[in-house]
């Protein structure tokens, strides 16, 4: 056994990283500089988008982005309950509605058939997840769009290097938010960016991060002098720090070794788990190329003892950190009490409880790797019936 934990993710920051930061901390500018600039512009680059803009976190990006798409009252927008809970706040922030679309169960991502069917003369946008960094069929999802003239909005904080088709994930819908906390690809500490290819969005989306004011002077109704701005509607202080955005810059520097790295202890994992009867390794969909931020293991409940639960247990006793990702947004509390109903989601409800994330991070040893693979091997042979 491990004698130290092993967490199921991790950053990895190098001196340069430091570097990069401790320079801004000697400049001139902490926040609204020339390093927040650079950030977005690389970003942006790399995605291959026209623009870019930087938010304080991938939440606040997305809401950033639910308030560009027009998102208001009663509208209805279309997400996945298997997702993290902000994919879906994000809409009730605007006073949206929520409606859940069912997975599909071999990529875990929402299907389109099942958005689908919710759609309704209400509906106004989807934000489809590309969960654990596998793109989503995004070619049903725009035909849908189109059809229905739905905004699509997606949530990629999974899937920064990850690309649909052969083309990268972050220019290819009318708004696509990453996420930078420390367990995704890249981080700046907590951080977020929507990239976009539309003028308007942009600019809406920059005067939503710093109040709703703008200095813009084409866009001023009165112009009292050069100190003149206006706030034009309720906006946010949703601005990153050029602190932050100097360790985005160095660690995007990085990003292509990082998705290699996690694609080799994927590779790992999928060779050592594949003939496995107890277990099933993560399905790949031909169309798409995944960046791996969350490697999946889904437990054949019916060939074990036990349930997810004394797996998990298990697992964490012998110091390795699986995680579950995740709990259907629709199951907790605040979406109960909104009245979701359990039930309603069949399929994603059943997913989750099969499943456990193994660790997964760039900075993991081939040591740690084997451990894994070794306590993984170990626990199913203990529980099998
Ligand atoms: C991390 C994450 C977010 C939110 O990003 P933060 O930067 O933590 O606010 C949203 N959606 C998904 C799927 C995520 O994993």
């Amino acid at each position: 056994m491990r004698d130290t934990y092993l967490p199921y993710g991790k950053q990895m920051l190098d001196d340069a990283d430091i570097e990069a930061v401790v320079n801004v901390l000697k400049g001139d500018y902490l926040t609204t500089g020339p390093m927040i600039k650079q950030f977005e512009e690389r970003m942006a680059k790399y995605v291959g988008a026209q623009y870019a803009v930087a938010f304080t976190n991938g939440t606040a990006a997305l809401h950033g982005a639910c308030f560009a798409a027009g998102i208001g009252e009663d509208d209805e927008v279309i997400t996945s309950p298997i997702t993290f809970a902000a994919s879906a706040n994000c809409v009730l922030y605007q006073g949206g509605i929520v409606v859940f679309a069912d997975i599909d169960q071999q990529t875990y991502n929402i299907d389109p058939t099942e958005i689908e069917k919710k759609i309704t003369s209400k509906t106004k946008a989807i934000i489809p997840v590309h969960f654990t960094g596998q793109p989503v069929q995004l070619d049903a999802i725009h035909r849908l769009a189109k059809e229905h003239n739905l905004v699509v909005i997606e949530d990629a904080a999974h899937a920064l290097g990850a690309t649909y088709q052969g083309e990268k994930i972050g220019a290819l819908s009318d708004m696509t938010m990453f996420s930078f906390h420390p367990v995704k690809h890249i981080t700046t500490g907590e951080g977020g960016i929507i990239t976009t290819n539309s003028k308007e969005y942009y600019e809406k989306l920059m005067q939503f991060r710093s109040h709703g004011i703008t200095r813009n002077s084409n866009l001023l109704t009165e112009n009292h002098g050069p100190w003149y701005y206006d706030m034009q509607f309720l906006g946010y202080n949703y601005r990153m720090t050029d602190i932050q955005a100097a360790l985005g810059c160095s660690q995007l520097d990085k990003l292509g070794s990082f998705v290699k790295r996690r694609k080799e202890i994927v590779a790992a994992y999928n060779e050592a788990f594949s003939d496995l009867l107890e277990v099933q390794t993560p399905y790949q969909h031909i169309d798409t190329d995944s960046s791996w931020h969350l490697y999946i293991l889904k437990l054949n409940l019916d060939t074990l003892s036990v349930s997810r639960k004394e797996v998990f247990e298990e697992l964490h006793k012998m110091n390795i950190g699986v995680n579950v990702h995740y709990i259907p947004v629709h199951t907790l509390s605040y979406y109960q009490e909104l009245g979701y109903k359990r039930g309603s989601l069949p399929k994603s409800e059943q997913m989750y409880e099969e499943i456990i994330s193994l660790p997964l991070f760039p900075l993991m040893q081939e040591q740690d790797i084997q451990d894994v693979i070794d306590t993984v091997k170990y626990v199913i042979k203990k529980v099998k019936k």
